[in-house]
């Protein structure tokens, strides 16, 4: 396919939002990866943040961190995981970073005199960057996903630049697929096809007629409402295509392939039909539905009644799952009603094991220390990410080594024992997210540790997103009492990842493995976490 034209794939969305969009758009990605297609996904986001990074996780789910340390939408979780391609800065566009481009080039006068607009100089840099995506022309196939809900002011300069660059490309270069709500009205009994109607108007008033109608319902679409919504909506009956409820997200591409999807853009777009199966992904689904085995996994975090927050580490225990043959339940358990030893003793009673995921500020703090204690004292698997192994480097601190005030700097900046610290460059940095360790790092293994034994590698590549590190200072005397160094980073001194030997899976990293899980590739460090709770839960017996 390599010397013709790239093909355009634009995905919005109508109706309503949190419909499912980033999955639809990877799974469409994923599906014409599996007929040998070179595919990328593209997100543009119409908030004016110039990155998450700064937004509360309640406001926006997770930051999701790509290996050249772009803080990303999490859909870009979605794309990266089910079309296993690692991703860049350029897969994720917000308004932010487009108004502020087209600003910096105006105050270096590069516009000549000229009156800067949104059309064409908004609208200019947005196709700038649907185009810099394939500026290696290594894609046969370019997904571009714009974020919010057709009718919304924000997405407006985004959807008049896919226009334009729609008719740029020329005919039978580019499709619109979009997704909408049949929603099933309980007191009459009837699916009701007017939102969606509305939301294609919205879409055809601006001069974007979709090409490809994917209708989120909760039941089946009989033949007469296709039928109906094509006729109003001017798309082709078999491109009205049945999005249904799914039990896992997972089974969607397998939906979207039984009606064709791929067979109805391949037309659409002048591309070759090809073949191809889905056997992986069937094998995998069948898994998560019937799976022979079932464990309990506390996670104790502070955004617990947000599980977007938690999106990446929730995906990958369902990878790791598959891979151990056994569900993962996950057990919330907020950190901040963790108030005494008693508390978490009792929280930890009904889980088999326990994983303190990342975050930010001393809310929960203690709870989750205490939570630590209880799983090292009682040999429960415990496994830390990110600020979880600084947790657990506090708590051994505090407890084995005797050091009671023990603490991290962020936290506390009296402590005496500051056994978690910024590292001595970073502290002239001042500047919001400036002194952060962003993306990807490579770490060595220590030999006959946990961390080589689950890698099977010597040089490992993990994501970070942290500002503070495992004071060095410190490291004689948690060595000393018995802490074990799992992986290091040479170059920079750091430590990456602990264990604590006499215990049967107590790993902690400063890196997000969630990160790098993938529906064909279970993370390691998850799946070893999973096997050791599963063989903890039968010694529970
Ligand atoms: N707050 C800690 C730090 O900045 C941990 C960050 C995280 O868990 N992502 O170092």
């Amino acid at each position: 396919m390599n010397n013709e034209k790239t093909k355009y794939i634009f995905v919005t969305g109508g109706v309503i939002s949190g419909l499912g969009k980033g999955i639809a758009a990877a799974s469409i990605g994923y599906l014409l990866k599996t007929r040998g297609f070179n595919v990328t996904i593209q997100k543009f986001d119409p908030y004016i943040n110039v990155d998450p990074g700064t937004m509360s996780p309640y406001q926006h789910g997770e930051v999701y961190v790509l290996d050249d340390g772009a803080e990303t939408d999490l859909d870009l979780g979605h794309y990266e995981r089910f079309i296993d391609v690692n991703m860049s800065r350029i897969n994720n566009t917000t308004t932010g970073q487009v108004y502020h481009e087209v600003i910096s080039r105006e105050r270096r006068g590069d516009y000549l005199g000229a009156t800067v607009q949104v059309i064409p100089h908004i609208t200019g840099e947005i196709k700038r960057r649907i185009a810099a995506v394939n500026e290696s022309q290594k894609y046969d196939v370019v997904i571009c996903e714009i974020g919010g809900t057709v009718g919304d002011i924000e997405s407006l300069p985004f959807l008049e630049a896919i226009r334009q660059f729609s008719i740029e490309t020329g005919r039978g270069n580019s499709i619109t697929i979009h997704l909408t709500l049949v929603p099933y009205i309980e007191t009459s009994g009837e699916m009701k096809t007017k939102p969606t109607q509305h939301s294609v108007m919205r879409l055809r008033e601006i001069g974007i007629q979709p090409d490809i109608l994917l209708c989120r319902t909760k039941y089946p679409l009989v033949d007469e409402l296709r039928r109906k919504i094509s006729l109003f909506c001017n798309v082709y009956p078999e491109a009205v295509i049945e999005a249904l409820d799914a039990d896992t997200i997972y089974e969607i591409p397998m939906h979207f392939n039984k009606q064709m999807i791929v067979e109805i853009i391949s037309k659409q777009l002048n591309l070759p039909i090809r073949k191809g199966n889905l056997k992986d992904l069937e094998s995998f689904v069948a898994k998560v539905k019937n799976p022979k085995h079932e464990v309990n996994i506390g996670i104790c975090g502070k955004y617990t009644q947000l599980h977007d927050a938690y999106k990446s580490i929730l995906e990958s225990f369902i990878h790791a799952g598959v891979e151990n043959d056994a569900k993962v339940n996950i057990k919330w358990i907020g950190a901040e009603e963790l108030s005494s030893p008693e508390k978490a003793q009792a929280a930890l009673q009904k889980v088999d094991g326990l994983l303190v995921p990342g975050g930010f500020g001393d809310r929960g703090v203690e709870g989750k220390i205490l939570a630590i204690t209880v799983a090292r004292e009682n040999k429960i698997p415990f496994f830390g990410i990110c600020l979880g192994l600084q947790c657990a480097v506090i708590e051994f601190a505090r407890n084995v080594c005797g050091l009671k005030d023990a603490h991290s700097h962020e936290f506390s900046e009296e402590t005496t024992n500051p056994v978690v610290s910024l590292m001595e460059e970073q502290k002239e940095i001042s500047t919001k997210g400036g002194t952060m360790r962003l993306g990807a790092y490579s770490a060595t293994i220590e030999k006959k540790t946990k961390a080589s034994k689950i890698y099977n590698e010597q040089i490992i590549s993990e994501r970070h997103r942290h500002r503070y590190e495992v004071n060095n200072k410190y490291l004689d005397i948690l060595l000393a009492n018995g802490l074990i160094i799992g992986a290091k980073n040479e170059e920079l001194d750091l430590v990456e990842m602990i264990e604590i030997p006499d215990h049967p899976w107590f790993v902690a990293c400063q890196f997000h493995p969630e990160l790098k899980s993938r529906v064909s590739k279970a993370h390691p460090l998850f799946a070893h976490f999973v096997k050791a709770s599963l063989n903890y839960k039968k010694t529970q017996k």
